[in-house]
């Protein structure tokens, strides 16, 4: 899977990074979202989807398929 986060759209709320702190991020210098590994392992795929799911302004997106 691949992970995107839309650094426009982000409004800074850290709901992503409480729910998966191995991939995302706050930038310390605007509190924006950051990716940090952007094609976790298949491990993580639970956890990526309730991360999108839980953006309060859905700027998370995953492509699921071939992860690398
Ligand atoms: S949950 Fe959404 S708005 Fe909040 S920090 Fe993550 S990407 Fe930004």
């Amino acid at each position: 899977m691949r992970i995107h986060a839309d650094r426009e759209r982000c409004i800074g709320s850290g709901t992503c990074v409480l729910t998966l702190p191995a991939v995302f991020t706050q930038d310390d210098e605007d509190g924006l979202v950051l990716v940090t590994d952007d094609t976790p392992g298949a491990e993580h795929r639970a956890s990526v989807d309730q991360a999108v799911l839980a953006c309060p302004v859905s700027a998370i997106s995953v492509e699921h398929g071939d992860p690398r």
